[in-house]
């Protein structure tokens, strides 16, 4: 890693030039120029630079992926898309061994432009970050370091909250390929070659105190590291209750279809209470096996080897099925979206007749922990979302008890439906997955029962 780039450095050796000095060393070779290839921090990439593999190396610079446009109703797979995400992702192969295993890294390098305004936050107490502070520019280098670490551990599995890593481990065990997968950030000095601007004014995502976690959601959460989350392709996984006119309410607008975990260990209603153990993209905690699913899906569409995600010894095979290409990507770039957060299956606008109509939104959910310790008679291997949005209009007498009101109906609905089902399969013959293709849970055999 060198000069904002990453640089191979296992299968080439300096030439028998006349120009070498040294010949038949090893030689680090960057084979693509990412600050070059992309843009500067602040302006749009589309569409983003092309992969590069080599025998024991891979590339994708300005990693991203595509979600249904969060202001837009989801129409299917052929919505309206938005793309999260802006960083480097790189295949290491060959890195290590362990027995007849080769251990590999899957490597998420991101270049940050920390941005301090010119001058203290209005209205706050004396800032260190600003004059007319002593040593403010050292305060600040401090910041950045530390921000930048601290940020990477929560991804790394090296905090207090956060305390394994995440891990890639082979499918099938005649593949022989394992690999961890590890975070890096890099202060840098400017916008060019910067993958994001990270703007520091005291009241935005960053804080004056996010150098490290800062605990303002519950104990050890950050904010920080859920917007690096963000910056490496992460949804947010929180329903937006409070910007879309639904009064703190579910609201129409969702950040990804059905927002299907908006439960992980966040409880937004009535009283907005997050857990320790919460999803990092939802209450802004730790980590998931899902958060590692793109780089699991990075490394099998260059290895050819399907992969699991392991994160510590609870949760060792998450895996949700191979996403299909889907237009306008083709099958050559990465894979930029994932069954995580696109629906698996979905009837939109569907009725069952009369006055009926509802979105329904079938996700398919590796084994995390959210899936197998905390949704109430986990584990599951699946979430079906119905959607029923339901607008109301408050006349001048009700209007003051809007506040009262949407409680009583929340509860009320809640009581009678909120997670009362499940479904389970009967054994599904061995080999066959879920597609979106496929018509049913359990392809070949489709016996279920209902339970309440
Ligand atoms: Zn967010």
């Amino acid at each position: 890693m060198a000069q904002g780039n990453l640089f191979e450095a296992f299968a080439e050796r300096t030439a028998d030039d006349p120009a070498n000095e040294v010949v038949g060393a090893r030689a680090a070779v960057r084979w693509v120029d990412s600050i070059a290839v992309g843009t500067a921090a602040g302006n749009t990439l589309s569409p983003r630079p092309a992969r590069t593999d080599k025998d024991f190396f891979s590339i994708q610079p300005f990693f991203e992926q595509l979600y249904n446009q969060t202001n837009l109703k989801y129409t299917g797979p052929n919505t309206t898309t938005q793309t999260i995400g802006r960083v480097d992702l790189a295949l290491l192969r060959c890195c290590d061994r362990d027995g007849d295993n080769e251990v590999g890294i899957v490597l998420h390098y991101f270049r940050m432009l920390f941005n301090f305004m010119p001058n203290a936050p209005a209205g706050t107490a004396a800032s260190p970050f600003h004059p007319p502070a002593a040593n403010f520019q050292q305060k600040r280098d401090t910041y950045m370091d530390a921000c930048c670490r601290n940020m990477a551990a929560r991804f790394n599995g090296n905090d207090a909250i956060s305390l394994s890593r995440g891990e890639l481990v082979p499918k099938k065990a005649t593949d022989k390929l394992k690999a961890q997968v590890v975070y890096f950030v890099q202060p840098v000095a400017n916008a060019a070659s910067a993958h994001f601007k990270q703007g520091l004014n005291g009241t935005g995502e960053l804080g004056e105190n996010s150098q490290a976690p800062e605990s303002s959601f519950s104990p050890g959460s950050y904010i920080a590291a859920h917007e690096l989350g963000h910056g490496d392709s992460l949804p947010d996984e929180y329903n937006e209750r409070w910007g879309s006119f639904s009064n703190l309410e579910l609201s129409f607008q969702m950040n990804t279809p059905g927002d299907p975990f908006e439960t992980d260990g966040a409880n937004w209603d009535p009283a907005q209470v997050t857990t320790p153990d919460s999803g990092l993209m939802n209450g802004v905690q730790t980590m998931r096996n899902r958060y590692f699913w793109h780089s699991a899906e990075f490394a099998r569409t260059v290895s050819s080897i399907p992969l699991l995600v392991k994160l510590g010894n609870n949760y060792q095979k998450f895996e949700v099925p191979p996403h299909e290409t889907v237009g306008p990507e083709t099958a050559t770039t990465v894979p930029r979206r994932s069954y995580l957060y696109w629906p698996i299956q979905d009837k939109v606008d569907d009725t069952a007749g009369g006055r009926s109509q509802y979105d329904l939104l079938l996700y398919a959910m590796g084994e995390d922990r959210f899936t197998k310790h905390l949704i109430p008679n986990g584990p599951f291997e699946g979430t079906l979302v119905v959607v029923v949005k339901l607008h109301f209009t408050f006349d001048a007498t009700f209007f003051p008890s809007v506040a009262a009101i949407l409680p009583a109906l929340r509860n009320r609905v809640r009581a009678d439906h909120g997670s009362k089902s499940s479904l389970r399969a009967s054994s599904c013959p061995t080999g066959t997955r879920p597609t979106r293709r496929s018509t049913g849970w359990c392809p070949t055999s489709g016996r279920t029962s209902a339970s309440t």
